[in-house]
């Protein structure tokens, strides 16, 4: 099981039993039992939860968060720092009920708060039983309505803070805040210069859609001073983008908006708040390398490079050590959630033994088939080409109409069979490995129950690389290898690169699945973005989501069930009444009986067939 790399990326949360099934440890409780990921996904069927399944771990969650607010802690502690740390959490990163509601919750003895970034998240940020000295952050471009509830909402105590994101906003808050007499928290949003590398590298540098850039802060703090509101402007914002790979560019920008920091103080801008956004990443794969899906630093050493490049900044500009703020989504939610679904069929594509070409065949069938003779492991590459090249000529002259259906068939016969033994050679002992990328032709397609779209869309729209493995059998050695196809009738809705030990592969090492088996995969980390990205291609709604709590003793409790979307819950979501089609069909099924075409019976099943599709789970049951 060590090819799947769960030692790495598993930090101690996931791991392989000795049983050879996926546990989940509970990183809050040390020398906690596993938990067995099959077995829970067993009390789930019995208690009729389907696949596919979110699970969400409520340790996991409390980890994340207290993993972000314990580095700041300690890294404060360690620098002699004099100022605090307030975290909010991007409330776009997770929407969902269940989630913000328990971030706040565990959040609530540190002053942790949230960030809004529209109005639908604001109202949800003030639905929340903040603690008292929570900030909440609001971000993103804003019209008057919305700055207008964010000032309101000083009046009821909550520590609303408006981002000023354009001179348009400045206009507006300052408008505002003369209209309602209040004086509300203005913070500013700086466009940095220093780009990031990554997956979101276009969020940060001078092309950036948000912020204002040296010229447009001058002008913002000149407003200000003018409209007597300098001294409600005490935060600075700057984000650079989502999931940095490098903890040298936290330091980058954390030293240049030091930079503004203190020239705005020097300017007469009370700020007491620095606020240096997202970005802190999740290393996916375990390399702990500068990569997309990895990144090169710990949570500690990014809290402690962001303490000590202020502490310095400020100590030499003689400058009081500001609260530091972070708004770390996909840090604190990723970990908390993971996808399982099952196996529902394999297609095979290699063939064991080998077939012969037929008296009468082409010559092209033969001389295919006569690569067998010089099968050997120095010569792989020549077999692979001249077999990709009788392969292509066979096929034109099917096309042409110069061969037959049984005869081309031959040929794509024997041209997997050859691929199979060249696979065999190329994996054996001193093998050339190198050459196996190229014979996914012969990968299984595993057939599985979810929909990449709506589960893992950053997975179809960016290639965001997740841990996947099977759940069990990890102590047998796989024997297949594969790629996984969802169940939406798009053949983009696949997965095809994996993360394995020591890299990424293009197919996953699975076990021959037997007739009736149920063999689950787990994705992990899917906490992140996911849920409200996810789309309703081909109508597969929002899957079963189900809250566990790890006991210690290895058994777990089920703390929250919320059932998946219906395939009436999806119609309606595009704008049919259920209750219309239903009736359509029921007339269509009254005319069939009046015809003569079946009985009142007949007529009766299938209403009831349709009803129970109506009411049923969009997946497959
Ligand atoms: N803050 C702002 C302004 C953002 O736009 C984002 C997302 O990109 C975040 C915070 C969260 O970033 P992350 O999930 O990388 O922590």
């Amino acid at each position: 099981h060590a090819i799947y790399g769960v030692h790495r990326w598993g930090r101690g949360l996931v791991e392989v039993m000795d049983s050879g099934e996926i546990g989940l440890v509970n990183p809050l409780a040390p020398g906690a039992k596993p938990v067995s990921l099959p077995g829970v996904m067993t009390a789930l069927s019995e208690r009729g939860i389907q696949t596919p399944v979110l699970l969400r771990i409520t340790q996991f969650l409390e980890y994340g968060l207290t993993r972000v607010t314990g580095s700041f802690a300690e890294a404060i502690e360690r620098a002699g720092y004099k100022g605090s740390y307030r975290g909010v959490f991007p409330i776009k990163v997770n929407q969902q009920e269940q989630v913000v509601r328990r971030l706040v919750e565990y959040g609530a003895p540190m002053g942790y708060g949230l960030e809004a970034g529209s109005k639908p998240e604001l109202v949800i940020a003030l639905g929340q039983p903040l603690a008292r000295n929570a900030l909440i952050v609001c971000n993103g471009t804003k019209d008057e309505e919305f700055v207008r509830l964010a000032t309101l909402s000083r009046r009821a105590g909550f520590n609303t803070y408006i981002v000023l994101e354009s001179l348009n906003e400045v206009e507006i808050a300052i408008r505002v805040a003369k209209e309602l007499g209040i004086d509300p928290l203005l913070g500013v949003r700086i466009k940095l210069t220093n780009q990031i590398g990554g997956a979101w590298a276009a969020s940060s540098g001078d092309r950036s859609a948000f912020g204002l850039n040296s010229e447009q802060l001058v002008t913002a703090v000149e407003k200000l001073k003018a409209a007597g509101l300098l001294h409600c402007l005490t935060l600075q914002h700057s984000h650079l983008g989502s999931q940095i790979p490098d903890v040298n560019d936290v330091r980058r920008a954390a030293t240049e908006a030091c930079r503004y920091f203190t020239e705005l103080l020097a300017e007469g801008v009370p700020l007491t708040h620095l606020d240096l956004g997202g970005g802190l990443g999740i290393d996916y794969t375990g390399e702990a390398r500068a990569t997309e899906s990895s990144v090169n630093y710990s949570v500690a050493e990014y809290s402690s490079s962001i303490v000590e490049t202020v502490k310095y900044a400020m100590d030499e500009a003689g400058a009081p050590h500001p609260t530091l703020v972070t708004e770390s989504g996909r840090a604190v939610v990723a970990l908390s959630a993971a996808l399982i679904f099952d196996v529902l069929e394999t297609t095979r594509y290699d063939v064991e033994s080998a077939p012969e070409p037929e008296p009468g065949d082409h010559h092209l069938v033969s001389d295919l088939a006569g690569i067998a003779r010089y099968l050997e492991p120095r010569r792989l590459q020549e077999c692979i080409n001249d077999a990709n090249f009788y392969r292509t000529e066979l096929r034109a002259m099917f096309r042409r109409g110069v061969i037959g259906l049984r005869e081309v068939a031959r040929g794509e016969r024997i041209y997997l069979w050859l691929m199979s033994r060249i696979h065999d050679l190329a994996e054996a002992p001193g093998g050339p490995t190198e050459i196996l990328d190229q014979l996914d032709t012969t990968a299984d397609i595993l057939h599985c129950n979810f929909s990449l779209f709506q589960s893992l869309p950053d997975v179809w729209a960016i290639d965001q690389l997740h841990p996947l493995v099977p759940l069990q059998r990890l102590n047998e050695a796989p024997d297949r290898r594969a790629i996984l196809a969802d169940i939406t009738c798009d053949s983009d809705g696949k997965i095809d690169r994996f993360i394995l030990d020591g890299g990424t592969a293009s197919t996953l090492p699975v076990h021959s699945v037997a007739e009736g088996e149920r063999y689950h995969f787990g994705t992990f980390f899917v906490g992140a973005y996911q849920e409200t990205l996810g789309d309703l291609h081909n109508l597969f709604g929002d899957t079963n989501v189900v809250t566990i709590s790890l006991r210690d003793d290895g058994g777990f409790d089920l703390v929250e069930e919320l059932e998946g979307d219906t395939i009436s819950e999806v119609l309606s979501y595009v704008e049919y009444t259920p209750r219309d089609i239903s009736d359509a069909f029921r007339k269509r099924v009254d005319a069939a009986i009046s015809e003569g075409g079946i009985d009142a019976k007949e007529g009766r099943e299938l209403i009831e067939a349709f009803r129970n599709s109506m009411n049923g789970y969009t997946y497959f049951e």
